[in-house]
């Protein structure tokens, strides 16, 4: 089941949020907004909110929700109205609880409210049955891989391929299972005259690390040889860093919206900008002294 969330009404922003003048002033601003036209290929790239029910909750030394509210607004500040927004999972701060979702929901209304659509995908912190609960007014359903929820975004200059690595709550490592995997190469194959983004919540599980994809080598035998596949997109280890792999896919980790778990890391967000032949990403983060602050990378595709 892909999981989007469409632009909201006035009068949907209205009926959902705080009544009253402030409310409405901030409402006057969103729509105004949503005015302006979406530039089709700049995307806003977030990962790994942890966003608890408990707005004032500080987790890490952090307080999640005014770290993601600070995104949403550089967002919607951007020069250029992106095409969409993607959240790629741990939207819920440990354990996916009702109200965290509806928690989240709240912090991403003024994107939806300007006219920006939002895909959302989930991580092992995230439970798959409260996060369709909370969201079931927005819920948009066709399920073609059983419970998992997976996507194909559409756009001009490339196809995002949105998948599902939470196996089970609370349970580090990833899982796309055997129906998923089949999915995805039958859904590239059928897509493939456009450049293919894929996006997981979690990163490689090589090198020893038993915390990441657990079918990794499955997953790039699906990758590799698809010469449309361009990137791999994944967050889960709260990092920022961008690496080709050995076949010339770009492996892109996103840094948390939330905390990282290395003081060194980046929090924040991606800006991404398609080319016909590439991609320019550009890292904004919380901490505008950080180094890598406004780092930007100039992604060539492979042919
Ligand atoms: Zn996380």
């Amino acid at each position: 089941m892909p999981f989007h969330l469409p632009p909201l009404s006035r009068r949907q922003f209205l009926g959902r949020s705080l009544t009253g003048g402030a409310a409405l002033l901030l409402s006057r601003h969103l729509f105004a907004a949503a005015a302006r036209p979406a530039d089709p290929h700049s995307w806003a790239l977030l990962s790994d909110s942890h966003i608890a029910a408990d707005r004032a909750k500080i987790a890490r030394e952090i307080n999640p929700t005014d770290r993601l509210s600070t995104v949403v607004q550089e967002v919607l500040a951007w020069e250029k109205k992106p095409a969409g927004a993607l959240v790629n999972g741990d939207l819920s701060l440990n354990s996916g609880e009702p109200g965290d979702y509806a928690t989240l929901a709240e912090l991403l209304w003024p994107l939806r409210a300007a006219g920006i659509p939002l895909h959302l995908a989930l991580g092992n912190h995230d439970h798959r049955e409260n996060f369709w609960t909370a969201l079931h007014q927005d819920k948009r359903v066709t399920a073609p891989v059983g419970a998992k929820q997976v996507a194909i975004v559409q756009s001009a200059r490339a196809n995002w391929f949105v998948l599902d690595s939470l196996d089970r709550t609370n349970v580090t490592p990833g899982v796309l299972g055997a129906a998923q995997l089949a999915w995805l190469a039958k859904s590239l194959d059928a897509h493939a005259d456009k450049p293919a983004l894929v996006m997981v919540h979690h990163n490689p599980g090589t090198g020893g690390n038993k915390n990441g994809l657990t079918e990794t080598e499955a997953f790039f035998e699906i990758l590799r040889p698809r010469r449309q596949v361009k990137a791999y997109l994944f967050g889960h280890s709260h990092r920022w860093s961008v690496v080709p792999d050995e076949s010339g896919i770009h492996l892109i980790n996103l840094p948390a919206t939330s905390y990282p778990f290395d003081p060194v890391q980046p929090t924040g967000w991606v800006m991404a900008h398609l080319e016909t032949n590439g991609a320019r990403l550009e890292l904004r983060a919380h901490d505008t002294a950080h180094a890598a602050h406004g780092h930007r990378h100039h992604l060539q595709w492979r042919s």
